[in-house]
């Protein structure tokens, strides 16, 4: 309360009730942000300035507080329609020194001392002496700059993108400038977490609503009704993620009827539920002892969420949203086949498995991976799919995430059947003692599985969570059981040069996890095995183009010094033996002791390039593969673990 007082005053600006939100009142709000750790203080902060657009908005004016929003988070559009910033080093270099007069060696070696660009752009205007002063810049204004940024393509768009950056650069005062640059880099690195946008907005939302109704709460009533709002707004987003729905609704009825008005809706896709690793079969009968679970083959191939529209459009999204449809022309055709009559609207949670269509056996992931990711013609699929279906999300006009998984299976078998080669249930077995699924496990890995997925089955809290890494979900990877049990996915920041027959190449690189509380990259190991030459060099063809010799500000290095950085945004699987505290990476720092975790042995499996580098594995989770790596050591040494 007493920060949201104090800032207020702050942020208020200039700003007159219907005009266009300053961006200047943006970046005040962002300044304070970045200035704060704590995660309260920050949600505050925002809490204040969206409440003041609320404020000073016009009646019935979602736009301003959706464009607040996608800036507060630094998208544009919903993750499926895709709009998104990124602009590389090189091009922000020359719209800074176009817009400042300075040359790019100047601004390249204050970035050197830097590590952020945002930094020397704000500096470079410092110095510079202006004539005249620009009109000062609305959101409005920023907002559809940046997006016609990211829309354009072709052949002239990099003169055009360099013109319209200029453009901004030259309006820009104060701590603008910083910020315009961290957005384009598609990094704003102020700590601003989704969940903390999504509380401030209920916080925001309860606040308008005591002002307007004048409503004379008690403390205790009032933290109450944040609470709850908040728990909604959450809970709202993760069915429906997209701000362009939930927040006029919002303005419309209020945070206490949200959740009538913004349900699941097939053509937009949830963030899929995640699974938490095993390293044993003792662990998964440990979690679900006495409990109904179920046991299903884990495919070896690529998240697919099918939507079925009211209209009977069908779209498939990715394990990030992303729209597939393209990339999956097959599918969409073979899935009316395994649709009953009765079905007209729909969304499943499957598997897409390449497959032999002669023999009908299941190819590994990496034959999946040679098809084209986007605009594939159907008449080009020479890597046959197969969809594997293990969940039914809504059925006809109804969500169903709150039903229990027996009951979302049976719909799902009612309302589809299996067609050979193009669609199947997930194989399950529900039987549930060691040996059984022993059996059920090495079974499913002669098929081509990776192993097993375990689920509870029917309880009250067997219900689908969105977005969540839920313990009602294990998975039991049958190659890992006797690592930490799981792979982890880490980005690479880093690249060392290699030594004689890879002197022309990366020999090794330098990996890190991502916290997505501080918007950090933190560094977890190097590595150099498991790679062949000709991996090798499309590693190289692939990074080359995001090297720099600078590390960015939102890289935790410690003590790693790689040859040179990367633009974090190539993710790889990893297998290690196994976890170590580290006086060098910065992995978890904090977490377990002051000391980081690293990885011993880390060994390359693939490129993940279903994920983002936001997605690559949390601090929080190596943190808990360290925790169960130590509690297994010691329970094997006083002989407490079987199998
Ligand atoms: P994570 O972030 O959990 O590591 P991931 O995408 O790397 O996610 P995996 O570790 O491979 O995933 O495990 C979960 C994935 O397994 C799901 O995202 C899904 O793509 C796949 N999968 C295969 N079969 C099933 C199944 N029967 N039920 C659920 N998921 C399945």
């Amino acid at each position: 309360g007493v920060v949201l007082q104090k800032e207020k005053v702050d942020l208020n600006g200039g700003w007159q009730a219907d005009d266009p939100v300053p961006y200047a009142a943006l970046v005040k709000a962002f300044s304070l942000i970045e200035a704060t750790p704590k995660r309260l203080e920050k949600t505050a902060l925002l809490t204040t300035f969206f409440l003041l657009i609320l404020q000073r908005s016009a009646i019935g004016d979602s736009k301003s507080l959706l464009q607040a929003v996608y800036l507060c988070i630094n998208r544009l559009s919903p993750d499926y329609v895709g709009v998104e910033l990124g602009i590389g080093e090189n091009l922000l270099v020359k719209a800074i020194g176009q817009s400042t007069g300075r040359s790019a060696a100047q601004i390249k070696a204050d970035f050197k001392k830097e590590g952020d660009l945002g930094l020397v752009a704000m500096k470079s205007k410092k110095n510079q002496k202006t004539l005249f002063k620009a009109k000062p810049l609305t959101i409005p204004f920023v907002f559809s700059s940046l997006q016609e940024i990211a829309t354009s393509s072709g052949h002239a768009s990099q003169g055009k993108k360099v013109s319209i950056m200029v453009k901004i650069l030259t309006a820009c005062q104060g701590f603008e400038a910083k910020y315009i640059v961290r957005s384009l880099e598609g990094k704003l690195r102020i700590g601003n977490a989704e969940r903390t946008v999504l509380v401030a907005l209920a916080h925001a939302a309860v606040l308008a609503e005591m002002e307007r109704d004048q409503a004379k709460w008690t403390p205790h009533e009032l933290v109450n009704r944040l609470d709850e709002a908040a728990r909604v707004m959450k809970s709202v987003y993760s069915e429906l993620p997209t701000y362009e729905k939930v927040i006029p609704a919002l303005l419309e009825v209020g945070i206490a009827c949200l959740h009538d008005r913004c349900k699941l809706t097939p053509g937009i896709p949830l963030k899929p539920m995640l699974a938490k690793p095993t390293k044993a079969i003792g662990e998964v009968l440990h979690r679900f002892e006495g409990m109904d679970f179920t046991c299903e083959y884990k495919y070896d191939g690529e998240r697919a969420q099918v939507h079925k529209m009211e209209d009977g459009t069908i779209g498939i999204f990715s394990r990030n949203s992303e729209d597939m449809s393209k990339k999956y022309p097959d599918l969409i055709e073979q899935l009316p086949r395994c649709i009953r009559a009765s079905t007209n609207s729909f969304v499943i949670d499957a598997e897409a498995v390449a497959i032999n269509k002669s023999t009908g056996m299941l190819m590994p992931f990496q034959h999946l991976s040679k098809r084209k990711r986007k605009d594939v013609r159907f008449q080009d699929v020479t890597v046959h799919v197969c969809l594997y279906a293990f969940d039914l999300l809504y059925l006809n006009g109804e969500p169903l995430l709150q039903k229990d998984l027996k009951k979302r299976r049976a719909l799902l078998r009612q309302h589809f059947q299996s067609i050979p080669g193009e669609f199947d249930f997930a194989k399950a077995s529900d039987s549930n003692t060691i040996d059984e699924i022993e059996a059920f496990l090495e079974e499913s890995i002669k098929d081509g599985c990776e192993g097993l997925m375990v689920k509870m089955l029917a309880s009250d809290n067997s219900y689908y969570e969105p977005s969540r890494r839920s313990v009602n979900w294990l998975k039991l990877k049958k190659d890992y059981l006797h690592g930490v049990g799981d792979s982890l996915d880490l980005v690479v920041v880093g690249g060392y040069y290699g030594k004689g027959k890879r002197a022309n190449v990366y020999g090794a690189f330098l990996l890190a996890c991502y916290d997505t509380n501080t918007e950090e990259f933190q560094t977890i190991c190097k590595i150099g095995t498991g790679f062949s030459e000709e991996q090798l060099q499309t590693h190289y063809d692939m990074l080359k183009p995001l090297q720099s010799l600078n590390i960015r500000g939102d890289i935790k290095a410690g003590g790693a010094q790689p040859d040179v950085w990367f633009e974090p945004k190539i993710v790889w699987e990893v297998l290690t033996a196994d976890l170590s505290l580290s006086p060098i990476y910065t992995a978890a720092q904090g977490l377990i002791e002051e000391r980081g975790i690293s990885l011993r042995f880390p060994r390359f499996i693939r490129p993940r390039e279903d994920k983002s580098a936001e997605d690559s594995t949390s601090p929080e989770q190596i943190a808990e593969m360290y925790q169960r790596q130590t509690l297994i050591e010691s329970k094997r040494n006083t002989n407490e673990i079987g199998d």
